[in-house]
């Protein structure tokens, strides 16, 4: 019979496969991927890879062939017949019995930038290769965007000894995905590096070698990092009947199962429904593509009404300092500070009436680990001992 197929071979893509064996599925396997390279992990790309880490180390440690897992590279989807059960992809088409669509995201590009050779993203092991002689030549940098990507590579950058700019249109860094309290203390971790910070300014033109602001000033550049965000790649999922939302996301339901019956989406590419927070989550980071494919196995291999409800969780390494942030919050939670945040070590809590939702921490692994755990429990707090660092984060 047909295989089951995952389409991306990324983290989501891997993890799927890996978890469909250990569930026990001993049917027919196959990992299609478009990029040419053994699959490999991202976080590694900005964090070693940009400073000559071995990239070879950042291959996932998985023998698919001791799986029993086929793996196609250089073999793109190009599109889904769910009516005959068949993908298109580069080679001809693909016949499954259950598909799972990985595809992670792409970065959202600005007009007039591709193809310059001085320009660059960072969402490939090929990107950050060619990063590579920016940062060992030294170059002069400008990033634009001051978001996760922007600050990793802001960091790497200064590491290696390059003078660099980050030009961010919104007001502050990380404004996509923090309040502006909690971004305050992290303009001071741009300055002690070195790096000049330069809010409120989009950028009018991108062009070799330089990147003209919208008031009009030019900065000139030996390179440019493009970070201003990634998006679902689902482009080629266009027509197929696998409904799409308004962010390029694959509309997965609580089961992380598409609108087309035995297609499953996992990772980057898919957002689901949350009855724990309430709304439906598109979750770019790492953890995320790891649990998401165990329940989509657990569904495959017979566990029926497999929900999907995590609690989200990331980390990031940034001006020497990391970052993690667990749960998901929202504009109407309170916020509580937990130390001082102009010091080494402090966290964030969001309370929802008196459960906590979110914990970011700087520093405070404890309060992470203890946090997450409080969100999937959710116990209620006392909302003046949360703010009171010197004790542990527990349940009234
Ligand atoms: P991807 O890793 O994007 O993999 C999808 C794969 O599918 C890609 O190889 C893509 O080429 C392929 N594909 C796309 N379209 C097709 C198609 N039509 N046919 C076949 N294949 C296709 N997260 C954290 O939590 N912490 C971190 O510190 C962190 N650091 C990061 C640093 C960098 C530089 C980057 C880029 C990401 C980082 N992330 C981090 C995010 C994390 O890496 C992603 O959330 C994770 O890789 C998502 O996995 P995925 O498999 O869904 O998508």
């Amino acid at each position: 019979g047909h295989p089951v197929v995952v389409v991306g071979a990324g983290a989501a893509g891997v993890q799927t496969v890996v978890a469909l064996r250990e569930k026990g599925y001993d049917g027919p396997l196959l990992l299609l991927g478009d990029e040419p390279h053994r699959p490999y992990d991202r976080p590694p790309l900005s964090k070693s890879v940009l400073l000559g880490g071995d990239a070879d180390a950042v291959r996932f440690d998985v023998d698919f062939d001791a799986l029993g897992v086929e793996v196609r590279l250089g073999c793109g989807a190009r599109g889904l017949r769910p009516e005959a059960r068949e993908l298109d992809t580069a080679r001809g088409p693909v016949g499954y019995r259950a598909l799972v669509l990985a595809t992670g995201a792409e970065p959202v590009r600005l007009p007039g930038a591709a193809g310059l050779p001085s320009v660059h993203e960072l969402r490939t092991l090929d990107d950050a290769r060619r990063l590579g002689p920016v940062l060992a030549e030294r170059r002069e940098v400008v990033v634009v965007g001051a978001g996760w990507i922007g600050a990793e590579f802001a960091t790497a950058a200064t590491a290696a000894g390059c003078r660099v700019t980050v030009v961010e249109a919104a007001d502050r860094p990380l404004a996509g995905a923090l309040p502006a309290e909690v971004t305050g203390p992290m303009r001071a971790w741009y300055r002690e590096a070195g790096v000049e910070l330069r809010t409120g300014v989009g950028v009018r033109r991108i062009e070799d070698g330089a990147v003209e602001l919208a008031d009009g000033e030019r900065l000139t550049a030996g390179a440019v990092l493009v970070g201003v965000g990634a998006r679902p790649a689902t482009a080629w999922l266009a027509g197929s009947g696998v409904a799409i939302g308004a962010r390029g996301d694959v509309l997965a339901d609580e089961g992380l199962r598409t609108s087309v019956p035995d297609v499953y989406a996992v990772g980057d590419c898919a957002s689901f429904p949350s009855a724990r927070f309430g709304g439906r989550l598109l979750v770019h980071h790492w953890d995320n593509a790891l649990q998401g494919p165990r329940a989509v196995a657990a569904s495959l291999t017979g566990g029926a009404g497999a929900v999907y409800d995590p609690v989200p969780y990331f980390w990031s390494e940034q001006f020497g300092r990391f970052v993690q942030y667990a749960g998901h919050h929202a504009d109407a939670d309170t916020l509580v500070r937990r130390g001082d945040p102009d010091g080494d070590a402090w966290s964030v809590c969001w309370l929802r009436e008196e459960r906590l939702v979110a914990v970011l921490s700087v520093g405070r692994a404890r309060d992470l680990a203890q946090g997450k755990r409080l969100i999937a429990s959710g116990a209620p707090l006392v909302r003046e001992r949360v703010a009171d660092a010197d004790v542990p984060l527990k349940s009234a």
